[in-house]
């Protein structure tokens, strides 16, 4: 690493923590961006990334012609609001594309005439490439980038006979699992934001054509599927006809009923029947899809599902490097070892670590919400909102204090109303603003602080997060949760618990009717994604000997970032319970 190298991470480190307030999630933000940005290996050199716009083999998956690209372009452009400059490799590396786009409109290898699996792989990148170009526009709208984008349009409009064929979909559905028919399902997302960038409809009759073919099957990719159903809720927005938005949460609610949505907020890398592990880029989806639901209907279910996989799953999924990836899914929770089908964990640098980027920008655009002039904190996270002239900061420190801290940073003379979600997870919420205590009843899931607000105010969040168990459908074993976050034995403080034979271990615990338990507080280090505010001890019979009780060491599986990769025991015996 050269020294001009090490300035630039340095400034760029500045730059980000500068944009958002302090707190655990632009920890996490800015380590997927140091990564993406100046991490590795492997770096993303302009090679790198171009592999698979210029076809050259030299590294896996250039056959997925645009994906990479795409994905970088996407990821970099969506978080540049939250960034004071944005890289500078990224607009000359976006014109060094354009220039390399083919006669028949598509980047990277050739289209042959038989569609096959190097043609659906091409059209996967192809599609994430027009969406990240687009994206692109949207911060630097140009004439050429849409004549490039409008060109790549016009060949996915040129051959959507021979896609829009029910014996293709299932030939290809039958013989391929990532360069299946999503690969067509996921073009809606781009041709929705191109129809609106035109105003040329007939991007938006080929999306309806594609939508209509959409259907979940088992163990189908959940990335491309969820990227899809992406689709239909911006061709909801695009069109304001109510069929796509019930055909999205059709399918969505389908995901959680065929038992593909698991208890830590992870929908798995393939569907039911081959759940072996999760992947970065479906959470990333399934975290997007949730919260696009939620700001469309305002139907808790959905912010809560959000809340579930961003607090648990999202978090766990994050290596400690920034990469985002795959890990390997064990019948008591995460394992270190190998599938069924002797893959292992993987940090995918490919897809996984550019989607997780991309999802920031979802995540900081939920924090607050702005209505009818009144500021809504929805997800108890740092991030900032803005509802005409009142501007606010959250800083949380919940992992270490159960606390956050609104900072009002703008105000004008009005009063408005700030509403504070109390998530199902808290006993209750104590404010206070300014130091002054405020009571007040919670209506609706939100206490309401309304008032003449000035610059400087400030008021502090106390959470009282509640310790619970969850039955898990099916499977005889309970989650345990603390607020948030999911409790696990892990193989770094707790070896033992993972001895031989340990699935039938048995917690001694007391479960109220409520499902609340009591646990033993173990309070923990701080330090860089650690949740010291939720560590604990319980009693426990080994399944080996259980004549000696022991005791386990529980924290949350959202630690795992600052680790080494661990293996995570969530899904629990308890002692008297069937
Ligand atoms: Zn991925």
């Amino acid at each position: 690493m050269n020294s001009r190298f090490v300035l630039r991470c340095a400034l760029a480190a500045v730059v980000a923590c500068a944009a958002l307030p302090a707190g655990d999630l632009n920890d996490r933000f800015h380590l997927t961006l140091m990564r993406v940005t100046a991490g590795g290996p492997p770096r993303y050199t302009d090679a790198l990334v171009l592999a698979d716009v210029t076809g050259e083999p030299m590294r896996r998956f250039t056959e997925y012609s645009g994906d990479v690209s795409g994905r970088w372009v996407g990821a970099l452009a969506s978080v540049t609001p939250y960034v004071e400059s944005e890289p500078q490799q990224l607009a000359p590396l976006v014109a060094s594309i354009l220039k390399l786009q083919k006669p028949g409109g598509y980047f990277g290898r050739a289209f042959g005439a038989a569609i096959g699996h190097d043609e659906m792989a091409l059209l996967w990148g192809n599609g994430r490439l027009l969406i990240g170009l687009l994206e692109f526009h949207q911060r630097h709208p140009s004439p050429e980038l849409l004549n490039s984008a409008r060109r790549l349009g016009d060949f996915l409009v040129s051959i959507a006979p021979q896609m829009n064929s029910d014996e293709l979909q299932q030939r290809v559905d039958q013989g391929d699992f990532a360069a299946a028919y999503i690969c067509w399902t996921q073009q809606i997302e781009g041709l929705v934001e191109l129809a609106r960038v035109t105003g040329e409809r007939r991007y938006l009759d080929l999306a309806r054509s594609i939508a209509a073919r959409l259907r979940r099957i088992p163990g189908q990719h959940g990335h491309g599927y969820l990227t899809s159903v992406r689709g239909l809720v911006d061709l909801y927005q695009a069109t304001n006809e109510k069929a796509f938005l019930e055909q999205a949460i059709h399918e969505y609610s389908g995901v959680i009923d065929s038992g593909n949505l698991l208890v830590q907020g992870a929908v798995p890398e393939a569907f039911a029947p081959h759940i072996r592990r999760d992947e970065g880029c479906t959470e990333a989806d399934w975290l997007r899809l949730s919260l696009a639901l939620w700001r469309i209907t305002h139907e808790a279910e959905y912010l809560r599902q959000a809340e579930l996989t961003l607090f648990n799953e999202y978090a766990l999924n994050q290596f400690s490097t920034g990469d985002y990836g795959s890990r390997v899914l064990a019948p008591t929770g995460i394992s270190t070892g190998i599938d069924a089908d002797g893959a292992g964990e993987a940090r995918c640098w490919w897809c996984c670590t550019l989607h997780g980027l991309r999802a920031f920008h979802d995540i900081f655009d939920s924090v607050f919400r702005a209505e009818s002039g009144d500021l809504w904190y929805d997800l108890p996270v740092d991030g900032r909102g803005k509802a005409d002239k009142l501007a606010v900061a959250a800083e949380s420190s919940l992992e270490a204090n159960s606390k956050i801290r609104l900072r009002v940073t703008a105000a004008d003379a009005r009063p408005r109303a700030i509403h504070v979600r109390v998530p199902e997870w808290a006993a209750s919420l104590a404010i206070e603003v300014n130091g002054d205590p405020e009571h007040g009843p919670v209506a609706a899931g939100y206490r309401t602080l309304r008032r003449a607000w000035h610059a400087g105010d400030v008021v502090e969040l106390k959470y009282e997060p509640r310790t619970r168990a969850v039955a898990v459908p099916k499977s005889g074993r309970y989650a345990l949760f603390h607020g948030p976050w999911l409790l696990a034995a892990d193989s770094q403080m707790s070896p033992f618990f993972f001895d031989e034979p340990n699935p039938g271990n048995r917690l001694r615990l007391a479960v109220a009717a409520d499902g609340s338990v009591k646990l033993e507080p173990a309070p923990g280090a701080k330090g860089r994604f650690a949740v010291p505010a939720a560590r604990f001890l319980a009693d426990y019979l080994p399944e080996g000997y259980p004549m000696l009780p022991q005791k386990v060491a529980l924290r949350p599986i959202a630690e795992q970032t600052s680790a080494p990769s661990l293996s995570w025991y969530f899904l629990f015996k308890l002692e008297g319970k069937p």
